[in-house]
């Protein structure tokens, strides 16, 4: 008799820990995601995961942005009616409203394109 009831699954035990052996795990995370157009620079264990996912998804906030923007600028309104627009959008992926807020984490560099253009 090996009937060990304080150690109920060992199975799920052995996968949790293999999500912890950090740069293994977060490799493996990162080839479950879609493929993206972008190129994904390599993070360093499951934190980095995270915050890759969380940038990718306000790179898909600044695209939506830049669409949105093109159109209302197309239809001929002011950049203060483009924002309040914006801010009243929802992403269709994510949900999160598409105001300043849901492309706060992406670097300087990146936000400057999300600018009123014409
Ligand atoms: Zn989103």
């Amino acid at each position: 008799m090996t009937d060990r009831s304080d150690k109920p699954s060992t199975g799920r035990r052995r996968f949790l820990s293999g999500l912890g052996a950090g740069a293994a795990g977060a490799a493996m995370l990162a080839a479950g995601r879609p493929a993206a157009a972008f190129t994904v620079e390599p993070a360093t264990g499951t934190a980095g995961a995270v915050l890759e996912n969380a940038l990718a998804e306000q790179r898909r906030h600044l695209a939506f942005r830049a669409e949105v923007r093109t159109e209302m600028v197309r239809q001929g309104a002011t950049p203060e009616r483009i924002e309040q627009a914006l801010a009243l959008m929802d992403c269709p992926i994510c949900g999160s409203r598409l105001g300043p807020d849901s492309i706060s984490a992406l670097p300087a560099s990146e936000r400057g394109e999300d600018t009123a253009r014409g």
